[in-house]
């Protein structure tokens, strides 16, 4: 029997998964605007400039991981903390957190197995510009050429949906400044990973964790990984991006001393500035973190919008974009 046509729009940890729940009983392509797979998973070296935790109860992301046979390690936090205070560098003892975990080797290996596993071609660099509603189905037209589907699923960042696509017939008013009002989760965010000849301040019973008012770096984490010693930190949201590398290493010598002094290797990911995650609106810093969840769809019910911010359970998080690719299995396999 002919399956019917299912075109997924970006190839980020959502539409991957929805790809590989859904291939035994559709037709799928994936359309993908960057040059790879992971969309905000990016890891370089082994060290993630996107996500890298996951926690205990996200049972989707813990499930997934385990099943692709991939393993986890312990977020280090063993130690004291530093406060980079105006008054100068504090230590302490910070109250215990809920702990989280990352991926041996980074998320990337979640990406990379999942690929490994799906038998939808992923078309990358092929940016989706307009969708159509025919009689016979769903036209996407990209920069590459034009597809046709029964069923459309758009992973994209709810402000990027409507912002970098047409709809004929358009979107409805409503959904319109609904989406527009959707911040894409850490699309504010910058992300810096340093490396060190060796984990000096775990010799020194620090964590590596220290958090700043001062900045550049807001916070900062422990990032080793089995064969590099790190630390990371996002950027404070008030930090002047000139000589920004400058200005972190002069950080990392006022929090942890000389031995910080020579960074081996730094990297550095402005998120706001790659277009096929950030909005202009979403260079804005958010003091919380939004309620997030929708259900929408256009086109009579063809065209489904998803990927994590569409999530009403852990919303923005990798759990939020497995959760809404549950969402789209159950809902296409009626
Ligand atoms: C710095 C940072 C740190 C984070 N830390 C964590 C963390 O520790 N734990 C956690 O759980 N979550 C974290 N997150 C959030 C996590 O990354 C997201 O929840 C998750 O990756 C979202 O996946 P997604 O598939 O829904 O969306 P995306 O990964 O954004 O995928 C959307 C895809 O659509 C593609 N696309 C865009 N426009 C088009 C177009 N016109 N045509 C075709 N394709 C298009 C994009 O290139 C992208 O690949 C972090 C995010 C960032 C940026």
């Amino acid at each position: 029997m002919n399956k019917e046509k299912l075109l997924i729009i970006g190839a980020g940890i959502s539409g991957l998964y929805t790809a590989y729940l859904l291939q035994e009983h559709y037709d799928i392509r994936i359309v993908e605007a960057r040059e790879r797979v992971g969309g905000r998973i990016l890891t370089v070296q082994g060290h993630d400039l996107g996500p890298s935790w996951v926690w205990g109860h996200q049972k989707h992301i813990l499930g997934l991981i385990s099943s692709l046979g991939l393993e986890l390690v312990e977020q280090y936090t063993q130690g004291d903390s530093l406060y980079d205070s105006p008054e100068g560098v504090q230590r302490f003892n910070p109250p215990a957190s809920a702990p989280s975990e990352r991926i041996k080797g980074g998320l990337r290996e979640v990406v990379n197995a999942l690929e490994m596993r799906l038998k939808a071609p992923v078309l990358l660099e092929t940016v989706v510009l307009r969708m159509l509603q025919k009689e016979q189905g769903i036209v996407v037209e990209t920069d590459k050429g034009v597809f046709e589907a029964a069923y459309v699923v758009s992973t994209l960042p709810p402000r990027l949906a409507v912002q970098s696509i047409a709809y004929v017939p358009d979107l409805p008013e409503p959904v319109q400044t609904q989406f527009q009002n959707i911040p894409t989760w850490m699309g504010y965010a910058s992300k810096c990973v340093i490396e060190f000849d060796e984990a000096f301040w775990r010799k020194e019973g620090l964590s590596g964790f220290a958090f700043s008012h001062l900045g550049p770096l807001g916070e900062i984490h422990d990032a080793c990984t089995e064969e590099r010693a790190a630390l990371f930190g996002f950027l404070h949201s008030q930090a002047k991006r000139e000589n920004i590398e400058a200005e972190i290493k002069a950080q990392l010598l006022r929090l942890y001393g000389e031995k910080a002094a020579k960074p081996k290797n730094m990297y550095l990911l402005d998120w706001t500035k790659e277009k096929y995650t950030s909005t202009r609106l979403d260079a804005l810093p958010l003091r919380a973190h939004p309620h997030y969840g929708f259900d929408v769809t256009h086109f009579d019910g063809k065209l489904i919008f998803s990927g994590t911010e569409s999530a009403f359970q852990e919303g923005g998080y990798l759990e939020g974009a497995l959760e809404a690719a549950k969402r789209i299995e159950a809902e296409l396999l009626v």
